[in-house]
Formats: C-alpha cells, structure tokens, sequence
C-alpha cells in the first residue's frame, strides 16, 4: 500500500534549539516510520525578514546539517532546499492571484509579524502563508505536521486547494494538520515561547557546561522560594522538559517529590541535564561530523531536490496546462 505523504519546514534563522527539537524535529523522525516524509529548509520564508546573506548560507547549511544530524536521513526521508526548487514560488504566484486579500489578513501571524517588525512590513509577511500552501501543496502532501499556530495556516491551504479545484479541475487532496503530542517546551524563562531573538534557547549543539548554565538559571515554579516549600511541578517548565527527556520512572518520582519538597530544584535539574544530554550526546557528535563534511550535506540536499523537482515539474505542467498558461 502507498504511504501517505508527510511535509513539513523548519526555518534557517537562529540555531536549533530544545523547543524546536521536542516540538517538530523528534517527531518527524518518529513520522518517517510510517509516512513519504519530505522535509525542507524553508529559506524564502525566511527572507521575509532581513538576512545578512553570509551568515544565512552558512545558516541554511547548518541546520540541514543539524536535522541530518537529529535523524532525518536520506535513508529514511527527503531532505532539501526550499529555494533550490523553483517551483515553490511559481505556485505560490498562482494562489497569490487566487486569494482574496481579506483571507491573508485575517491571519494571526500576520498581526502578530507586523507588530514585530513594524519597520519592514513586506508583502512577503502578509503572502507567506500562500508560499506555505505552495510547498505543501507543490507535493500533493496528505497530512503537515504542526503547531497550534499553525493550524490557521493548513485551514487556509485546504481552502486554496479547494478554490483551485473548483475552478480548474481536481488537482490538490486536502492536507490535514496533525497536532504535535509533546508538551511545549517554554524558553528558560519559563514563560515565553523559546527563541533566540527572546534570548531564552537552550541550542541542541551548545555545549554540556553551557546547557547546564541555562538549565542551572532557569525559571522553576516560582511560589518555590525556599528550599523547603512544596513545589508544583504542573507549572514548572523544568518538569515539561522532564517529560520530554527523562524516563518515566524518573518522571513520576520527581512529580511526587517536588510536591512534598524532597527534592530541590537544583537536584532535580541535574538529573535533567543527564538525561536531556544523553539523547543530545549521539546528535552533537553525528553534527560535529556533518560540519566536517559539509561535502556529505550538500550531496544529501541535492538528492533531496533532485527528488523534489522530480515530483514537483509534472504537477506544475498539469497546472499550467489546467490554466491554460501556454507549455514551451
Ligand atoms: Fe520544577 Fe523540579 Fe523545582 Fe519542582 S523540583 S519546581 S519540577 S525544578
């Protein structure tokens, strides 16, 4: 029986870090078990904010070498570019000139991007999610893997494969969203959604001494002040991390502890740095081969896009041609 087809994105901005890791990457590697998993560095989404554009090369490569590096292997998933095929932005035009704009600014990224970035609000900001439609759409991609704060995003993809459809002739499934199980992982502040540009990340590469200072100096549950006083793990972000990280017994009797106070928190931070470096060990040493051979990472990014440009150039013809815009 064919396999169903999994597409998901990953950013080249900042580094890799903890709540990326537990959030998208480990599960993609779980996904790769059971789906056709093609995963792709989105760089043109990137671009719709500045990038010096040594540093954001040199980005791109890292993290296609830090998800190789996490376990989305040419063995068992296709890894690329975004922009290294072409045909992203060409069917992204197309949706472009079928969507209403009212759709697009209806989108919470949207307002959320423009108020952040109130001295560059492209048009780029406001049509991305048309360049996402695009990239998913592009491979006839059956379920997308997400956040919450993406959901709105696959809505509007299923609304723009059924607009196509409707007009031109049946083309695109309608993707489904499939929700990430794991609990989000918050920044070392323990309140805000973890990021470099919130400088509250913890890197999956950064080295065991500099880990164990973030975690040393993260945010626990707050009413803890002494020692002494029971904790409540429910709203400790250390204790998600825990969940993420550890192994169930470990879960369990940390839960139980930190309510009665027999643990303090410090104790209970360095079994979580044992345990978050023990599942970062194999991936820090599998990077630090990849930055090696960075030969080896281009190689597999080019397999990843010849692939896709193979998938991709039949499923623009049948486009054009439902279009009637003319073949060469
Ligand atoms: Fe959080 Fe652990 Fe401290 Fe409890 S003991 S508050 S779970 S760090």
């Amino acid at each position: 029986m064919e396999r169903k087809r999994v597409f998901s994105g990953i950013q080249p901005t900042g580094i890799i870090h903890l709540g990326n890791y537990v959030g998208a990457i480990k599960n993609w590697v779980t996904l790769t078990k059971e789906y056709d998993c093609i995963f792709c560095v989105v760089d043109y989404h990137a671009i719709t904010v500045q990038q010096d554009p040594e540093a954001f090369q040199q980005g791109i490569l890292r993290a296609a070498n830090t998800l190789i590096a996490c376990g989305t292997t040419p063995e068992c998933c296709t890894l690329f570019v975004q922009s290294h095929v072409r045909e992203h932005t060409e069917l992204a035009w197309i949706f472009n000139c079928l969507t209403p704009i009212g759709d697009l600014e209806r989108m919470t990224q949207f307002k959320d991007k423009s108020q952040q970035h109130r001295d560059n609000i492209n048009a780029g900001l406001l049509t991305y999610p048309l360049l996402q439609a695009a990239d998913i759409l592009l491979y006839r991609a059956q379920i997308v893997p997400v956040g919450e704060d993406q959901v709105q995003h696959i809505e509007l993809t299923r609304r723009t494969a059924r607009r196509f459809n409707s007009r031109f002739g049946e083309t695109f499934p309608e993707p489904d969203w499939l929700l990430s199980q794991t609990p989000r992982i918050m920044g070392t502040d323990g309140k805000t959604k973890m990021s470099k540009s919130l400088g509250n990340e913890i890197g999956i590469l950064e080295p065991p001494e500099a880990i164990w200072e973030k975690l040393r100096t993260a945010t626990t549950d707050e009413n803890r002040i002494r020692r002494t006083d029971p904790g409540n793990p429910d709203i400790c972000n250390l204790y998600t991390m825990h969940k993420a990280f550890s192994p169930a017994e470990t879960i369990a009797v940390v839960n139980v502890q930190c309510r009665s106070a027999e643990i303090g928190c410090i104790d209970c931070k360095k079994m979580l740095h044992e345990n978050i470096m023990r599942e970062l060990a194999p991936i820090q040493a599998r990077a630090a081969e990849g930055e090696r051979n960075p030969g080896y990472v281009r190689g597999v990014l080019r397999q990843g896009a010849e692939k896709c440009r193979a998938l991709a150039a039949p499923l623009m013809q049948d486009v054009r041609a439902k279009m009637g815009l003319p073949g060469e």
